[in-house]
């Protein structure tokens, strides 16, 4: 065999490498790589190099998300105010999940509750829903949308997220197009195996259609939502999340799920509904 066949050979060989090898899990160095195969039982258990358990509080933790929204009290926190901005796509597929950027959306999409304003990071998707309303009723989707407040000096900021059930409708919802149309089938990734999101600037996300369409009242727009202090539904599986899951479904056709759910990183990426507890869930709603 000639020198030069040799060397195609050698190509041919790394090319196929390339194609066949699945993209690399761009992990946290250190951190165990972590997966959905059993909806988050194990993720507690995993060991990092040095023998210790760095998600220890997804098995320990008394306050933990998602959960069955069963029975609830009400709460008179009242509406949470949305100053949702239009903004331009950016999109990563990050192996666990579908994100959408808006760190450095500007101007920035904000909600506030009483007395404090939280600030859009992101949002992504679960399928099928990680909230149940009632044991094993669920909707083929979710979205979280990922807020964060100020903080100080001392303190972080205070995780908010508001989640949102979508079911199935009749026709597709032309909120969710834009992502549908770009999306990142494999995790997106730099050289250095960051994940990293996609820019579409002239794609643009209509941020408050995320949410279901309010009721209305006289009082204005009114969006019911149920209440309750809980955690990431990813390892770390952090404390001290306040979540507002709103009453209201929103929709996506059933193409629209297919192919969303048709992506590797959404398949079947839900954590099991975690014990109450001593906690309450609280509903707010106007009638
Ligand atoms: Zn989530």
């Amino acid at each position: 065999m000639c020198k030069q066949m040799l060397s195609f050979l050698a190509l041919a060989a790394l090319m196929m490498v390339i194609v066949t090898q699945p993209i690399g899990a761009a992990t946290n160095p250190g951190k165990p790589s972590w997966n959905y195969a059993q909806h988050g039982a194990d993720w507690g258990q995993l060991q990092d190099a040095d023998g210790s358990f760095p998600y220890a509080t997804c098995d320990t933790g008394q306050q933990q998300s998602p959960i069955d929204i069963n029975q609830v009290s009400r709460t008179d926190l009242g509406e949470i105010n949305v100053a949702y901005q239009p903004t331009s796509l950016r999109i990563m597929n990050n192996s666990h999940t579908i994100r959408v950027g808006y760190e450095q959306a500007r101007p920035a999409s904000t909600i506030s509750i009483e007395d404090t304003t939280y600030t859009l990071q992101q949002f992504h998707f679960h399928a099928r829903s990680e909230h149940t309303r009632g044991a094993g009723n669920y909707t083929p989707v979710e979205l979280h949308l990922v807020h964060k407040s100020a903080g100080d000096e001392l303190t972080d900021g205070q995780l908010a997220v508001i989640g949102v059930q979508i079911e199935q409708g009749s026709s597709p919802n032309p909120t969710f197009q834009p992502i549908l149309d770009n999306l990142p089938v494999n995790e997106t990734e730099d050289a250095q195996g960051n994940y990293v999101y996609l820019s579409y600037p002239s794609e643009t996300v209509n941020t408050l259609d995320l949410l279901p369409t309010p009721r209305t009242t006289s009082a204005g727009d009114h969006r019911p939502y149920y209440t309750y202090s809980g955690s990431l539904t990813t390892p770390a599986c952090d404390e001290g999340v306040m979540w507002f899951v709103v009453k209201d479904y929103n929709y996506m056709s059933q193409s629209q799920i297919t192919t969303l759910t048709a992506v590797a990183a959404m398949q079947k990426n839900y954590r099991s509904t975690q014990p109450l507890g001593d906690r309450t869930v609280k509903l707010y709603e106007v009638n």
